[in-house]
Parts: structure tokens; sequence; C-alpha cells
């Protein structure tokens, strides 16, 4: 099957078109072999297929492929049969009715029906899908066709990209080590008091002493990694609206995995009494009246860190000096709703991560990542002593964007770092702790950002994500301090009392 576009529909006219009749006959035939195709390879523009006349329209049937979409072609269309009409004629167009929209597109997989705005049906055919939209000019106009063919394609793609097992390529790994220590490192810490359960779903309390490990590669990430390549801090903020998700792009899919944040409608004592009386008498929270009370949500709690940066440089242009702009934040927690994946303190739904984030030139950019990979090695080698591996991967969304981060010499895309976890067994999967992006100009295009010279500007960032790094080193190293490398003993100092219960 190949990609097809049907369009019925009819030009209202404000008076009998029947003595345009031959005028405009000529008009569609010649369309037919020119303005129709242009910008078209040879032979895939539209068609006019037929066309019929009415005493207040002129009804017409126009098919595509790809190029020359059938609701392009038909403002085309409308825009040289106007003058014909007029000039000649006395007759106005009044505008276009659309009777029947229908495109078909190929397809290996079969998707699942689902609400799509304009899209009056959906059905899955031999070799393809089918769909009807309901829609008028001014969809058209604002190239709502196009969106839901992309968004169709999509599906598609991501359909076909989740049955590929393969967006994993092994970039690096170190020599394998004994591990004698083979708990569960959040089972130990419980054990030991060094935690405790949040009252909130995938939420830890961190006593003094996971606290101090958190701090502690804290410092070592800004001594022996931030500092010496000259990155500045910055707090960015951590309730982020859906203004700067739709800039990051976010908004295509984050859904699944945010904290939603609704304001109150209004901050008015007495719309809230209900609220507080019901609480009053009943010591209950009345959850489904404070729902009817808060206004739409305005985004989520921070997901991605770095997106609410953006802002700070949106519709700027950077001076060339300006860049490479080194900046990190790690000013707040981030939060995402894991559901059942939630595990020990490694996937919880409110965690800490410092997020180093930087942006110049192509090359500054890939030159920035490639600093930051040599400083992590350092870390990871000979101060942590773990065992590791990193690994290219490509997320959906650059798939998505046709980023594709495996083929050959493409800078784009993430890079995994991973831990194996001995209590997980040898098998075991391995656990992602950090990672290092090159993002290519998707946030500077998204926010409009610019640098002087006119180069295109490019960004990267890397979350170190604390409990993942507290997580694999604990896993490894288990929780005596006499067991730890020389180099982190050093760092971490006299490890605090926790407190303790009777
Ligand atoms: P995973 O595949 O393990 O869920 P992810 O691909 O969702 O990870 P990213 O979106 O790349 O993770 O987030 C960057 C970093 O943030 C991760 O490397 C990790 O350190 C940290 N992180 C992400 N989700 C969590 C979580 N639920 N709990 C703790 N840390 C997390
Ligand atoms: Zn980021
Ligand atoms: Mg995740």
């Amino acid at each position: 099957m190949e990609l097809q576009f049907n369009l019925k529909a009819y030009y209202k006219t404000s008076a009998d078109s029947a003595p345009a009749k031959e005028a405009v006959a000529a008009f569609f035939d010649e369309a037919n072999r020119t303005i129709l195709t242009k910008g078209a390879p040879e032979g895939q523009g539209a068609k006019v297929s037929g066309w019929e006349f009415g005493a207040d329209r002129i009804k017409f049937v126009l098919e595509s492929g790809r190029y020359v979409r059938v609701h392009d072609a038909a403002l085309r269309l409308k825009k040289q049969l106007a003058g014909i009409l007029g000039k000649e004629y006395k007759i106005g167009i009044r505008g276009i009715e659309v009777e029947e929209f229908e495109i078909l597109l190929p397809s290996e997989k079969e998707l699942k029906v689902g609400k799509i705005p304009y899209v009056k049906c959906m059905e899955n055919i031999p070799g393809g899908i089918r769909l009807l939209l309901e829609l008028g000019e001014a969809e058209m106009k604002n190239r709502v066709p196009d969106r839901i063919l992309t968004l169709l394609e999509d599906k598609i793609e991501a359909a076909q990209y989740g049955a590929k097992a393969e967006h994993w390529n092994l970039l690096w790994q170190s020599e394998p080590k004994e591990h004698s220590f083979k708990e569960d490192p959040t089972q130990a810490m419980l054990k030991e008091g060094w935690l405790k359960r949040g009252a909130s779903r995938g939420q830890w309390i961190h006593g003094p002493q996971s606290t101090r490990i958190f701090r502690t590669f804290e410092k070592i990430v800004l001594e022996e990694l931030l500092e010496p390549l000259g990155y500045r801090e910055m707090i960015f903020p951590k309730l982020v609206p859906w203004e700067v998700w739709t800039k990051s792009g976010h908004a295509k899919g984050v859904y699944p995995e945010i904290y939603y944040v609704c304001p109150p409608a209004t901050r008015d004592p007495e719309y809230w009494e209900e609220v507080i009386d019901y609480y009053k008498v009943t010591h209950e929270v009345p959850t489904s009246l404070i729902k009817e009370k808060i206004g739409d949500p305005i985004g989520g709690m921070c997901y991605a860190q770095c997106p609410p940066f953006w802002v700070y440089v949106a519709g700027e242009t950077l001076p060339n000096e300006e860049v490479p702009i080194r900046v990190f934040d790690r000013s707040g927690t981030s939060h995402r709703y894991e559901s059942g994946g939630i595990h020990g303190i490694e996937r919880v739904d409110e965690f800490h991560r410092i997020e180093i984030l930087w942006l110049g030139t192509k090359e500054q950019v890939v030159k920035a990542a490639n600093e930051l990979h040599e400083r992590y090695m350092h870390i990871f080698n000979d101060i942590l002593d773990i065992e590791w591996r990193k690994a290219k991967v490509t997320p959906w969304f650059m798939a998505q964007e046709g980023l594709l981060g495996l083929a050959e010499g493409n800078v784009v895309g993430t890079t995994d770092y991973e831990a194996c976890l001995p209590y997980r067994g040898a098998d075991g999967e391995w656990l992602e702790f950090q990672n290092v992006s090159i993002n290519g100009d998707k946030y500077p295009k998204g926010f409009n950002v610019k640098l002087q010279s006119g180069e295109e500007i490019w960004s990267g960032c890397s979350g170190v994500g604390l409990e993942r790094w507290a997580a694999v080193f604990l896993a490894q190293k288990g929780l005596e301090p006499k067991n730890w490398p020389e180099e982190f003993r050093k760092r971490v100092g006299k490890m605090p009392k926790g407190i303790r219960f009777l």
C-alpha cells in the first residue's frame, strides 16, 4: 500500500457556477499538469479526478500521495479559481466545505485504535490504516492533516522500534571485579538504620549516614569535575509549566510519569471553608471535594531538570565569547511516577540529581561531553573503584526526531553509565546510574536561542543521580567504611552516627 490522500469537497460559490463550467474544467485539466505537480517528483503530484457544478457550489474530488497533499492542492486551486471566477463571471468563492477526507497509510503493524482530534474513524485494513477526518478549511490551512499523518507515522515507527531489541551499543567496560558484598544495599541500609521510608510512595527519608554518602558524591563531582571544567552553579525552577515542556518536547509524551501540579481555584478562605469544616468534623481530607476546587494542572514537578533552565536563555542571542556556557543545578528534587517499577533507593518517585548542562557550537558541545566522560572515568575508576560500563543508547524521542544515535558518525544521543549489582547475581540486569547526552540543536531550537555568529547552537546535559550512585557503590562495596576504597574514605570522613530508636 502507498500513502494516499482522498478528498471530496466543494467550493461554496456566491452564485450558480454553471456559466463557468468550461473555463473551470479547462482550469482543472491544466492544474493537473501544472500547479498540482509543483514541488513533487515526476508523476507524484495531486490530481483533481472529478468535478460537478451546483447552484451554489463546485464539487471536486482530489487525490494525492505524499507530495502536494490534497488539502494543499485544494487551497492552491481555490486561490487561482477565485481569480478566474471573479474576473470573468463575477462569482465569489465563500470557502471550502469538506465532505470526506480520507488518508490511507501503509503499516506492517496493526495500531491500537484511539481517540485522535479530527479523526472520526480509524481502522486497520490489510497492509495499512485507514483514517477518515472531520475538519474544515481552517484546519486544512493549519496543516492538521499533516500533523495527524506525522502522529500516525510516529506510532507506526514506535511500534516497530519497540519490537527491535538493539538500541544499545557497548562503548567501554571495566575489568570484572570481585564483589564480596552480596546484599541489596537498600535492605542493608534499612537494617543498619541509615534511612526510612517516606510517607509518600517511592520516597525515602535519608538519615545522617546515607545523606553523608550523597554529600560526598556531590563533593567529588564538584571537586573532580565541575570546578576543574569551569561549571557555574545555578538554581533551576522545580515546578515546570506546560509552556516549558511544549518547547522542550516533553509535552509529546511525559504524561504517564509526571506528578501534576494544580493551583487552588482561588485563595479566598470562604471558598475553602467547606473543605476545612469537613476535615475538622471527620478528620478526613475530602479529596474529591478538593478536586472540584482546584484549577487545571499548570504543569508538573521537575522531571528532567534541565528544561526549565532554557527559559533563562530563551529568545536571546549569545555573544560569541559567551559560549560554551557550562552550568549545573542541584537545587531540588526530581519527581517521577514510577508506578510498579519502584525499587529500593534506586527507582523512586522522588530523587536527587546534579544536572550538568552545557551549550555552544557543535564542536564545543562535543568537546565538553568528552571532557565529562574523561572525568567520570577518573571518578569511577580511581575514587569509587566500581565495576561499570557505558553504552550508547537511543532514547525514543531522538529516534522519533530522526536523530538516530546509532548511525555511524552521529554524535547526537545518550551515553548511559551502568553498573552491575552483585546481589542480583552474575546475569542480573545492570543499573543505569547516570548519563551524558548530546542533544543536538533540540533545545536551542525549541527555546529559540541564537549565537551572534549565526552558527548553529547545540547543547548537552548529564544527570548525576545520587540515589543511583549510592545504590551502585553500596551494592558493590557494602556499608562498612573499612571496605571502601581509600580515596572515597578520605573524602567521606568519619561517618556520622544515625538516630536510634527503642
Ligand atoms: P531508567 O531507564 O533507569 O528508568 P531513565 O532512562 O528514565 O532511567 P533518564 O531519564 O535518563 O533515566 O534520567 C537521568 C538520570 O536520572 C538517570 O541516569 C538516573 O540517575 C536518574 N533517575 C531517573 N529516574 C530515576 C528514578 N526513578 N529514581 C532515581 N533516579 C532516577
Ligand atoms: Zn537534561
Ligand atoms: Mg525511567
